[in-house]
């Protein structure tokens, strides 16, 4: 039997030595599993490949020790650490994947993405994401000094905590017509993404789709896919 496992959300960084815990607690049991994919904001900043902070030693070291064991592991940026790149993922022995990607599931077509693609909704972020994504800002912010872009992701993450930008009352949610246009336009029957931090499953005309939820200091969440289907579990601990 092939399993795939799904993950996204985990919004890893120094203060959440629980989640941490938690990924390598999944790792551990899951131990053997033929895929995983990570659909985008693993870390809650990335600041460039070239960070060598202990978090990302610590998970990178995990990571290759899963890939090196025989897990196929895929990689999407999320938002938040959209400025993870090829050598990070050479790093973990994975593949990067773009924006959206159709991907066979055990015999039926999926498009995995991060999910902030379909929240159009959302018009200042939609129109920030394009500048944030232009590769010509993208080069110069990584030319920046670590230290400077360090300083940089302190006072995001400040102003993010601030305004409580991960909780789900404060993420908007996506639009129905972006997710038709999604299943209509990649010819699929089924959707898997995270970032609106509001795990569920939906059925609707066009398909199928399953949301990730975010992890936190006593849950996580997860997709399962077997040769039976997909089922979406919750863990608390
Ligand atoms: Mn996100």
């Amino acid at each position: 039997m092939t399993t795939t496992l799904f993950i996204s959300d985990l919004h890893l960084s120094d203060n959440t030595p629980e989640i941490e815990a938690g990924l390598y607690a999944l790792l551990e049991r899951e131990h053997g599993m033929d895929c995983l994919y990570i659909l985008g904001d693993f870390f809650e900043y990335w600041i460039g490949d070239d960070d060598d902070a202990p978090l990302n030693r610590r998970v990178i070291a995990r990571l290759k020790a899963v890939s090196d064991s025989g897990t196929a592991i895929f990689i999407v940026r999320g938002n938040r650490d959209l400025a993870l790149g090829g050598v990070f993922a050479d790093q973990i022995g994975a593949q990067l994947l773009g924006d959206t990607t159709v991907i066979d599931l055990n015999g039926t077509a999926a498009l995995i993405l991060h999910g902030d693609t379909l929240c159009t909704d959302d018009v200042e972020y939609q129109k920030m994401r394009v500048v944030l994504h232009d590769p010509s800002w993208q080069a110069e912010m990584l030319q920046r000094p670590l230290s400077e872009r360090r300083e940089f992701a302190q006072g995001l993450r400040a102003a993010s905590k601030a305004k409580a930008e991960n909780d789900p009352n404060n993420i908007i949610d996506v639009n129905d017509d972006a997710v038709a246009t999604g299943f209509s336009e990649h010819k699929v029957g089924l959707m898997i993404h995270g970032h609106t931090h509001r795990p569920n499953r939906h059925i609707t005309e066009g398909g199928e789709r399953l949301v990730l939820g975010d992890w936190s200091a006593n849950e996580s969440w997860i997709i399962r896919s077997t040769d039976r289907g997909c089922q979406l579990e919750h863990y608390q601990y």
